[in-house]
């Protein structure tokens, strides 16, 4: 019992030891805590530096603390933070301004996070489909292996099982296709569909990109239907994949995007975005969230849109991606017992484990982390690497010999 409160127990020294101490054991962090880093450099508690190919999960495009990010935040930190949805704020106008006019979209709706954005959009689809057509269109169609965040509803539209043991009962109305399988998806999506949610490129899934074939099919699919085509694009979006969003790679476009993780390089924000035909269906009380288009995080997402969305930034994701691929091409070669062949788009890519090693990724990052380089798993079986946008050849190449000498201690420990 804390019948007082501690003043010091916040001044203790703290360890990666606390977390298992004061938080609620949901992640299973690194063994290194980071303290500060600067563009793709991190330091940890004992000022080891690392070069990292996490950018947070896909999340920190321009690397960490970008300058031009922290400036415009700093100013807007000494000008305005907060005022409810009572009021509207200039920050948020210009940035849905700037995203309506670099996207299919119309309108835009701020919130939080990228399960809060699909919330919105699968909320939305429901009332668009009960005004439309009636109460009978509700169905939600989404894929095995899918992620879309981890509120009752997102965890329940995700495929991956795993997620949802324990929190039963699930909203129901809910049913899973085949990712890339076009005879699972034309047999799920009937007349009773009110959307159908797909990850363009499944990130947490194995970073497994999506056919044009059936992302085009379900497009038909449900302009055949009157199903909304909703794009989970918080992983893929932000230049990830070297367009702004994937779907303008693809040349399939949705009625609803969702965007996160990258849109605030770090700072909580989500943001869905679809055409005034349907976002007017969302009328005034119908949804909203205290902190959706905070000045704050409409400031830092504008000033990173305004980094991303140029011609020549966008080139050279994909001219950074396709080196790193290659890279990754000639490690799963030259190492055919540990790694099978990598896949993926731009800088979200996935280098599978071999039929040998599977269940091994993490082994597999944690050997890089000793050896400097921050790495990402999807999945037991898929090494992931998503590194800052910005990354040089230079930390390319060092990524490179880094990865190498990763395997060669996995391939001596066994
Ligand atoms: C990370 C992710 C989410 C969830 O985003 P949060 O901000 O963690 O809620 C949803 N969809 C995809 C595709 C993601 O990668």
């Amino acid at each position: 019992m804390n019948a007082t409160l501690d003043t010091d127990a916040a001044r203790r020294p703290v360890t990666r030891r606390t977390f298992d101490d004061v938080l609620v054991p949901t992640y299973a962090p690194a063994a290194m805590v980071p303290v500060c880093a600067a563009g793709l450099d991190v330091w940890d508690q004992d000022g080891k530096r690392y070069l990292d190919f996490t950018s947070g999960i896909a999340t920190l495009g321009l690397g960490h603390c970008n300058p031009a990010v922290v400036a415009a935040l700093t100013r807007q930190a000494n000008t305005l933070w907060h005022v409810g949805n009572g009021y509207t704020n200039e920050p948020v106008l210009r940035l849905a301004s700037a995203l309506t006019a670099a996207t299919f979209a119309d309108r835009a709706f701020f919130c939080n996070s990228g399960a809060e954005a699909n919330e919105a959009a699968l909320k939305l689809a429901r009332k668009y489909a009960h005004e439309a057509f009636g109460a009978h269109k509700s169905r939600i169609v989404s894929c095995h292996a899918s992620f879309h965040g981890r509120t009752l509803f997102t965890v329940s539209v995700g495929g991956q099982a795993k997620y949802t043991e324990g929190f039963a009962p699930l909203p129901p109305g809910i049913s899973h296709i085949h990712y890339n399988d076009i005879a699972s998806a034309r047999e799920a999506i009937t007349d009773d569909v009110a959307a159908v949610i797909v990850e363009p490129i499944q990130g947490e899934g194995g970073v497994v990109p999506g056919d044009a074939a059936f992302l085009q099919a379900l497009r038909d699919l449900c302009d055949g239907t009157g199903a909304l085509l909703v794009f989970d694009e918080v992983q893929s979006g932000m230049g990830r994949t070297g367009a702004l969003y994937d779907y303008m790679n693809v040349g399939v476009t949705p009625d609803i995007l969702t965007s996160a993780k990258a849109l605030g390089n770090g700072y909580p924000i989500g943001a869905m975005l679809t055409t005034d035909r349907i976002g007017r269906h969302f009328s005034a009380g119908s949804h909203g969230t205290t902190y959706g288009g905070n000045p704050l995080a409409a400031t830092v997402a504008l000033s990173v849109l305004e980094q991303i969305d140029r011609p020549a930034f966008l080139a050279r994701v994909r001219t950074a991606g396709a080196a790193l691929m290659a890279n990754l091409e000639r490690l799963a070669a030259d190492y055919p017992q540990l790694f099978a062949r990598p896949r993926g788009k731009g800088l979200l890519l996935g280098l599978p484990l071999a039929h040998g090693y599977r269940g091994r990724s993490k082994d597999f990052t944690k050997a890089a982390e000793q050896l400097g380089l921050m790495l990402l798993i999807a999945g037991p079986d898929v090494v992931r690497l998503a590194p800052a946008l910005v990354v040089s050849d230079d930390q390319i190449a060092q990524a490179d010999r880094i990865m190498r000498r990763a395997a060669n201690a996995l391939l001596a420990a066994r």
